[in-house]
């Protein structure tokens, strides 16, 4: 069957509330579609149980975080549960122009940023059904600490009020729905003509 060639990859940007299952559903995809990369973003906060530096996030120093901003080396960053973290300005610009569609699970506050800059970007918010099983989840994850969970939540409460800024939102409440929408706003974003150069094997007759 012959390929639709993209013009470049895209940039797939997902926002939930701390314990809304993005994780799990951006995990389930790059399972799902290898071809799609996952952005591995840098923190200055520590690694949670079984993290790794370089695959979770690369976890550095706040002066080395500070000095990567100051040189523009972060194509968004920001403030999140009192740490700071960020995208990599050339790791994703090499994959994009490299035709590879990247998901990116990032706060609200960066997502705001890159919907200035991306013109190619597809913006998925994910919530739980209800505050009350957000908190449910939280609890039940088991690695976070009683303030974190309870500064998790309270932001949780700031980040909703973002959801109409996204183009797609997802309810999560762990069916196979959340992850069928997911595949579904994939599948049709990847049909769009507007993102594709030719059709390989047929326009070079
Ligand atoms: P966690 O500490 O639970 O891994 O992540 C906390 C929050 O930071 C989540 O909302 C996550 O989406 C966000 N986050 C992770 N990486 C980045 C990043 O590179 N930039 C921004 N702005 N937020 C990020």
């Amino acid at each position: 069957m012959p390929s639709r060639k993209p013009k470049r990859g895209r940039l797939f940007v997902v926002s939930a509330p701390s314990g809304a299952g993005k994780s799990t559903l951006c995990a389930m995809m790059l399972k799902k579609y290898p071809e799609l990369r996952y952005s591995v973003s840098y923190t200055t906060r520590a690694p949670r149980g079984t993290e790794k530096d370089g695959a979770d996030y690369f976890f550095v120093s706040e002066d080395k975080f500070l000095d990567m901003a100051g040189k523009n080396e972060f194509l968004e960053w920001a403030e999140v549960h009192g740490n700071y973290y960020g995208t990599s300005a050339k790791v994703i610009e090499e994959m994009l122009s490299a035709g590879t569609d990247v998901f990116l699970d990032i706060d609200p506050k960066g997502a705001m940023q890159l919907k200035k800059k991306a013109e190619n970007g597809v913006f998925i918010f994910i919530s739980t059904p209800s505050f009350d099983i957000l908190r449910e989840r939280l609890i039940k994850r088991g690695t976070d600490k009683h303030d974190s969970i309870e500064r998790r939540l309270l932001n949780a409460r700031e980040e909703i009020k973002y959801f109409a800024d996204y183009d797609y939102l997802i309810i999560n409440d762990e069916s196979d729905e959340a992850f069928h929408d997911m595949e579904a706003i994939y599948r049709a974003e990847k049909l769009k003509t507007a993102h594709i150069t030719e059709i390989s094997d047929f326009m070079s007759i």
